[in-house]
Protein backbone atom coordinates (compact mmCIF):
# COMPACT_ATOMS: atom_id res chain seq x y z
CA UNK A 1 0.00 0.00 0.00
CA UNK A 2 1.26 3.62 -0.97
CA UNK A 3 1.34 5.95 1.95
CA UNK A 4 2.86 9.23 0.04
CA UNK A 5 1.50 12.31 2.06
CA UNK A 6 -0.53 10.26 4.25
CA UNK A 7 -0.14 11.41 8.39
CA UNK A 8 -0.29 9.10 11.01
CA UNK A 9 -2.36 9.42 13.37
CA UNK A 10 -4.62 9.14 9.80
CA UNK A 11 -7.43 11.86 9.45
CA UNK A 12 -10.85 10.72 7.74
CA UNK A 13 -10.31 13.44 5.33
CA UNK A 14 -7.05 11.86 3.94
CA UNK A 15 -8.98 8.74 3.31
CA UNK A 16 -9.59 9.81 -0.04
CA UNK A 17 -6.39 10.46 -0.94
CA UNK A 18 -5.34 6.59 0.29
CA UNK A 19 -8.36 5.71 -1.91
CA UNK A 20 -6.97 7.12 -4.94
CA UNK A 21 -3.48 6.04 -5.00
CA UNK A 22 -4.22 2.68 -3.86
CA UNK A 23 -7.30 1.77 -6.06
CA UNK A 24 -9.60 0.99 -3.67
CA UNK A 25 -12.84 1.76 -1.82
CA UNK A 26 -13.09 2.32 1.81
CA UNK A 27 -16.15 2.59 4.15
CA UNK A 28 -15.61 3.29 7.15
CA UNK A 29 -17.96 3.01 10.34
CA UNK A 30 -17.48 4.61 13.88
CA UNK A 31 -18.61 3.83 17.33
CA UNK A 32 -19.95 5.14 20.70
CA UNK A 33 -21.76 2.51 22.11
CA UNK A 34 -23.32 2.02 18.90
CA UNK A 35 -22.07 1.93 15.51
CA UNK A 36 -22.29 4.59 13.04
CA UNK A 37 -21.38 5.01 8.82
CA UNK A 38 -18.62 7.48 8.99
CA UNK A 39 -17.83 7.58 5.28
CA UNK A 40 -18.91 6.03 2.46
CA UNK A 41 -17.73 6.49 -0.84
CA UNK A 42 -19.95 5.79 -4.16
CA UNK A 43 -18.90 2.82 -6.11
CA UNK A 44 -16.97 0.19 -4.46
CA UNK A 45 -13.63 -1.05 -6.17
CA UNK A 46 -12.63 -4.05 -6.87
CA UNK A 47 -10.49 -3.83 -3.76
CA UNK A 48 -12.55 -2.83 -1.29
CA UNK A 49 -12.64 -2.95 2.81
CA UNK A 50 -15.09 -1.68 5.53
CA UNK A 51 -13.04 -0.48 8.36
CA UNK A 52 -13.66 0.71 12.25
CA UNK A 53 -12.44 3.55 13.39
CA UNK A 54 -11.92 3.56 17.20
CA UNK A 55 -11.01 6.95 18.62
CA UNK A 56 -10.98 9.07 21.45
CA UNK A 57 -9.32 12.93 22.04
CA UNK A 58 -5.90 11.54 21.50
CA UNK A 59 -5.58 8.24 19.41
CA UNK A 60 -7.22 6.83 16.37
CA UNK A 61 -7.00 3.50 15.26
CA UNK A 62 -8.85 1.73 12.35
CA UNK A 63 -9.21 -1.96 12.46
CA UNK A 64 -10.65 -3.85 9.84
CA UNK A 65 -14.30 -5.09 10.00
CA UNK A 66 -13.90 -8.78 8.62
CA UNK A 67 -17.81 -9.13 8.77
CA UNK A 68 -20.12 -6.43 10.04
CA UNK A 69 -23.16 -9.10 10.81
CA UNK A 70 -20.78 -10.36 13.83
CA UNK A 71 -19.34 -6.98 14.47
CA UNK A 72 -23.30 -5.84 15.24
CA UNK A 73 -24.43 -9.25 16.75
CA UNK A 74 -21.62 -8.20 19.67
CA UNK A 75 -23.73 -4.95 19.80
CA UNK A 76 -26.81 -5.47 19.96
CA UNK A 77 -29.52 -8.28 21.16
CA UNK A 78 -29.92 -9.42 18.07
CA UNK A 79 -28.30 -13.15 17.29
CA UNK A 80 -29.53 -14.31 13.98
CA UNK A 81 -28.08 -13.92 10.87
CA UNK A 82 -29.02 -10.13 9.43
CA UNK A 83 -27.92 -7.76 6.14
CA UNK A 84 -26.91 -4.50 7.47
CA UNK A 85 -27.18 -1.81 4.69
CA UNK A 86 -23.52 0.03 4.59
CA UNK A 87 -25.73 3.74 4.48
CA UNK A 88 -28.29 3.31 7.37
CA UNK A 89 -26.92 0.66 8.81
CA UNK A 90 -30.76 -0.98 9.01
CA UNK A 91 -30.79 -4.46 9.81
CA UNK A 92 -32.75 -6.99 7.34
CA UNK A 93 -33.20 -10.93 7.11
CA UNK A 94 -32.41 -10.84 3.87
CA UNK A 95 -29.94 -10.24 1.51
CA UNK A 96 -33.21 -9.35 -1.08
CA UNK A 97 -34.47 -7.14 1.33
CA UNK A 98 -31.35 -5.06 2.17
CA UNK A 99 -30.45 -5.13 -1.98
CA UNK A 100 -34.23 -3.59 -2.19
CA UNK A 101 -33.71 -0.93 -0.01
CA UNK A 102 -30.36 0.07 -0.26
CA UNK A 103 -30.87 0.44 -3.99
CA UNK A 104 -32.60 3.78 -2.65
CA UNK A 105 -30.92 4.26 0.17
CA UNK A 106 -27.18 4.79 -1.43
CA UNK A 107 -29.13 8.06 -2.65
CA UNK A 108 -28.94 9.73 0.40
CA UNK A 109 -26.72 11.33 2.87
CA UNK A 110 -25.03 8.48 5.05
CA UNK A 111 -27.27 7.95 8.22
CA UNK A 112 -28.17 6.23 11.33
CA UNK A 113 -31.71 5.19 12.12
CA UNK A 114 -32.33 5.58 15.91
CA UNK A 115 -35.80 5.27 16.78
CA UNK A 116 -37.08 6.53 20.07
CA UNK A 117 -37.56 4.54 23.04
CA UNK A 118 -40.81 3.42 25.16
CA UNK A 119 -39.18 6.31 27.24
CA UNK A 120 -38.55 9.04 24.56
CA UNK A 121 -41.55 8.23 21.97
CA UNK A 122 -43.60 11.39 23.68
CA UNK A 123 -43.16 14.77 21.91
CA UNK A 124 -44.19 17.93 24.01
CA UNK A 125 -44.33 21.56 23.12
CA UNK A 126 -43.16 22.77 26.21
CA UNK A 127 -41.68 26.76 24.20
CA UNK A 128 -45.13 27.80 23.88
CA UNK A 129 -44.34 31.09 22.94
CA UNK A 130 -42.77 30.41 19.98
CA UNK A 131 -46.42 29.47 19.08
CA UNK A 132 -47.83 31.29 15.91
CA UNK A 133 -51.55 32.44 15.32
CA UNK A 134 -52.96 30.11 13.16
CA UNK A 135 -53.71 32.80 10.32
CA UNK A 136 -56.93 30.94 8.97
CA UNK A 137 -59.64 29.41 10.42
CA UNK A 138 -62.34 27.22 9.72
CA UNK A 139 -65.69 26.51 11.52
CA UNK A 140 -68.20 23.60 10.44
CA UNK A 141 -71.50 22.66 12.03
CA UNK A 142 -74.15 20.11 10.85
CA UNK A 143 -77.74 20.40 11.57
CA UNK A 144 -79.55 16.94 12.29
CA UNK A 145 -82.61 15.52 12.72
CA UNK A 146 -84.04 13.19 15.47
CA UNK A 147 -85.21 10.18 13.49
CA UNK A 148 -87.45 7.74 15.45
CA UNK A 149 -85.65 3.91 15.94
CA UNK A 150 -87.77 1.27 16.02
CA UNK A 151 -87.13 -1.29 19.16
CA UNK A 152 -86.42 -4.34 17.07
CA UNK A 153 -83.17 -2.99 15.63
CA UNK A 154 -81.94 -2.94 19.46
CA UNK A 155 -79.87 -5.69 20.24
CA UNK A 156 -79.70 -6.52 23.77
CA UNK A 157 -76.16 -8.89 23.49
CA UNK A 158 -74.41 -5.85 22.43
CA UNK A 159 -75.67 -3.04 24.36
CA UNK A 160 -78.46 -2.43 26.98
CA UNK A 161 -79.15 1.01 26.60
CA UNK A 162 -82.10 1.60 24.60
CA UNK A 163 -82.19 3.83 22.23
CA UNK A 164 -85.13 6.12 21.06
CA UNK A 165 -83.98 8.10 17.74
CA UNK A 166 -80.78 8.69 16.49
CA UNK A 167 -79.33 11.98 14.74
CA UNK A 168 -79.64 12.16 10.95
CA UNK A 169 -77.62 15.03 9.34
CA UNK A 170 -79.67 16.99 7.33
CA UNK A 171 -77.76 20.20 6.23
CA UNK A 172 -74.11 21.90 7.08
CA UNK A 173 -72.29 24.61 7.32
CA UNK A 174 -69.00 26.05 7.25
CA UNK A 175 -66.87 29.23 7.65
CA UNK A 176 -63.55 30.33 6.93
CA UNK A 177 -62.37 33.42 8.77
CA UNK A 178 -59.18 34.95 7.56
CA UNK A 179 -56.01 36.95 9.74
CA UNK A 180 -58.14 40.01 10.14
CA UNK A 181 -60.89 37.64 11.84
CA UNK A 182 -63.37 38.56 8.79
CA UNK A 183 -65.01 35.81 6.99
CA UNK A 184 -62.84 35.25 3.73
CA UNK A 185 -66.15 34.60 1.96
CA UNK A 186 -69.84 34.18 2.67
CA UNK A 187 -71.13 31.31 4.96
CA UNK A 188 -71.51 27.98 2.48
CA UNK A 189 -74.17 25.49 3.78
CA UNK A 190 -75.49 22.33 2.47
ZN1 LIG B 1 -30.04 2.15 4.37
Amino acid sequence: MKLDNISFPTSISQINTFEKMNNISIKLFGVDREVFPLKITAGGKERHVNLLLISDAVKRHYTLIKNMSHLMHDLTKHHDERFYCNYCLHPFSIEEGLMNHQFDCQNHVIQKVRMPTEVEKWLHCTYHHFQLPVPYSISADFECILEKVSSFQINPEISSTQSITRRVACGSAYVVVGPNGRMVRTLTFY
